[in-house]
């Protein structure tokens, strides 16, 4: 009847006791009548709808489509009126993306795709087939997004299944990959060639990406949900930002776990929500990373506000429960405490390389280098996209590998052959060699083509980086992320300088121009920080002056080069 462990089902009958008692109590209240407690794959969703329900609350509209209808068990029927060229309603739309598909309009009437891509790392075939599928069924181009995954836009009503179905042909899969589900799981993106790295967690993100896609019951949650695996690599995965974040550490000796690399467990990132994720003194060992993943998604389940979106995230749990009661309920779960260390027993996380994502490094294999390419704000032509697969195929290793700076990490090429690469990226219009300002420029779709754009964040993006690199010379990596509205998808306030879409009003008769909020002092890793509002409302056309203004007087009022942005 399920697939559950024994302690899952201890947890789902104690569950569902609970709700006979409420029940009881409720009579013939606002309640639905009594019912047989829910079972199978989707039991541990119905029991948490049906306590809202017990309760009097009333369920949020997306929750309501879920229980109308499984968005899985819609794809035949969805599909015909795809097929029929007709353009999703609402709860239609909201079931398309627990398909990887999203219908876009006003800002583009057409479907954007969005990809699953485990750790960002895919193969120059796939990568190759992506273009051929953006250039039949899409527009032509392909984004790279800041979870390491590739988008695709333009995709007509009519394309959207052939699209999908394209993608399974080329062992790809979009499921989950919007809607209330586990989101791309992301991962160190040198995984498995970064010389320092503790661990290559490659294995660990691959597992639980398996793991959620052949569960239903992870399917569709109470909101969408983040995690991501650090090996301790001199790129950072920034699990900081992710609901779980597990990061690779050195236990000391001395601790009450055997000395050795371990994942430390992080809890409840949402940066959007100007909150990181804390550290939870928890250590896992490896190979139990899905496991307590798995444990800690299914309190979450039970556990998460089902009436109102705003508060349905995980940090809202956090925050209800605390940190302690929730890790009891996660133990209950698992059926076994979770191993703890003191923070001093951990050693520190290995230094950072804030430019190791983009030109030429060392792997951990002698001979063997990787190849940054920069991919102004993520956005390549299907030709371009071609023309890396090629690159990878013929010097390197096969792999290409997205980053959340919405980059790309060629690997496994020959030291004496990192020339010939940069040279092919030439001829493709790319380059390697990033500017301090590029190196950490990311932005989300903004206007073109998202409809709560308030701002054209990746054209002002490109604005911002031609103005300052003319008229600076800035000596360090500065990360300046734009976000087109409040959900955060360039994570804005993690940048050393962010800026997030508003709308500014002009004159007394309502009327608005683009604009920004701007944001200062965020960062990550070691330095990881939500950063404050500086000004507000400034207009889209004086965005540069306001960056550039903020640079000079970074410039002129640090110590040196080694005095951050944040200090
Ligand atoms: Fe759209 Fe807002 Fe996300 Fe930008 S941050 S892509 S505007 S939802």
């Amino acid at each position: 009847m399920t697939d559950f462990s024994a302690e899952q089902k201890r947890y789902l009958e104690g569950m569902a006791a609970g709700m006979a008692v409420m029940k009881s109590v409720a009579g013939a209240g606002p309640g639905p009548a009594a019912q047989p407690a829910p079972s199978g794959p989707d039991a541990l969703h119905l029991v948490a709808q049906d306590k809202v329900l017990a309760g009097g609350q009333k369920l949020a509209d997306q929750e309501k489509w879920k229980r109308a209808e499984h968005p899985l068990d819609a794809y035949a029927r969805l599909k015909i009126d795809a097929d029929a060229g007709k353009a999703p309603n609402p709860q239609d739309n909201f079931r398309w993306r627990y398909h990887g598909l999203f219908w876009v309009a006003p800002a583009q009437t057409s479907y954007m795709a969005r990809l699953r891509i485990p750790n960002g790392i895919l193969n120059h075939w796939q990568f190759a087939g992506v273009a051929d599928l953006a250039e039949k069924f899409g527009g032509g181009y392909v984004h790279v997004t800041t979870r390491a995954n590739l988008q695709i836009r333009e995709i007509a009503p009519e394309s959207a299944a052939p699209f999908l179905e394209g993608l399974s042909d080329l062992g790809l899969t979009a499921r989950g990959a919007g809607a209330d589900n586990i989101r791309n799981v992301t991962g160190s993106p040198t995984a498995g060639i970064d010389p320092q790295e503790l661990i290559d967690a490659r294995p660990l993100a691959r597992a639980w990406h398996f793991h959620i896609l052949n569960d239903r019951s992870l399917i569709g949650l109470p909101r969408k949900f983040n995690v991501s695996f650090d090996g301790g690599g001199r790129i950072p995965a920034l699990e900081e930002t992710n609901d779980i974040g597990f990061q690779a550490v050195e236990v000391l000796d001395g601790a009450a776990v055997p000395a050795g690399i371990w994942m430390r467990l992080a809890l409840g990132g949402i940066s959007g929500h100007r909150d990181l994720a804390r550290d939870t003194g928890v250590v896992v060992k490896p190979a139990d990373c899905t496991a307590v993943a798995d444990a800690i998604v299914r309190v979450f389940i039970a556990e998460a506000d089902r009436t109102n979106r705003a508060k349905s995230r995980l940090k809202y749990v956090l925050d209800r429960l605390g940190f302690e009661a929730f890790l009891a309920e996660v133990e209950a779960v698992l059926g076994r405490r979770l191993d703890r260390v003191e923070a001093t027993q951990v050693a520190p996380r290995p230094p950072i390389d804030r430019m190791g994502h983009l030109g030429v490094h060392p792997q951990r294999q002698a001979g063997r280098v990787h190849v940054g390419v920069v991919v102004p704000v993520g956005r390549l032509s299907v030709d371009q996209v071609r023309g890396l697969a090629t690159i990878a195929r013929d010097l390197g290793d096969g792999d290409v590998r997205l980053t959340v700076w919405q980059n790309l990490i060629m690997s496994g090429v020959a030291t004496e052959r990192a020339g010939e690469v940069e040279r092919r990226l030439a001829d493709l219009g790319l380059s390697a060699q990033p500017t301090s300002i590029r190196a950490g420029l990311v932005a989300c779709t903004g206007m073109t083509g998202c409809k709560f754009a308030n701002a054209h964040t990746k054209e002002h993006a490109l604005t911002i980086a031609d103005r300052v690199e003319a008229r600076l010379a800035l000596d360090v990596p500065v990360n300046i992320h734009l976000t087109g509205c409040p959900n955060s998808c360039a994570q804005h306030y993690i940048g050393d300088i962010g800026l997030i879409g508003v709308k500014v009003l002009v004159g007394d008769d309502g009327d608005t121009v683009e604009g920004y909020d701007i944001v200062v002092g965020g960062g990550f890793a070691e330095n990881a920080a939500i950063g404050r509002v500086l000004w507000t409302g400034v207009r889209a056309d004086a965005a540069a002056d306001h960056v550039e203004a903020l640079l000079r007087a970074y410039l002129a009022g640090r110590g040196g080069p080694a005095e951050t942005f944040q200090q």
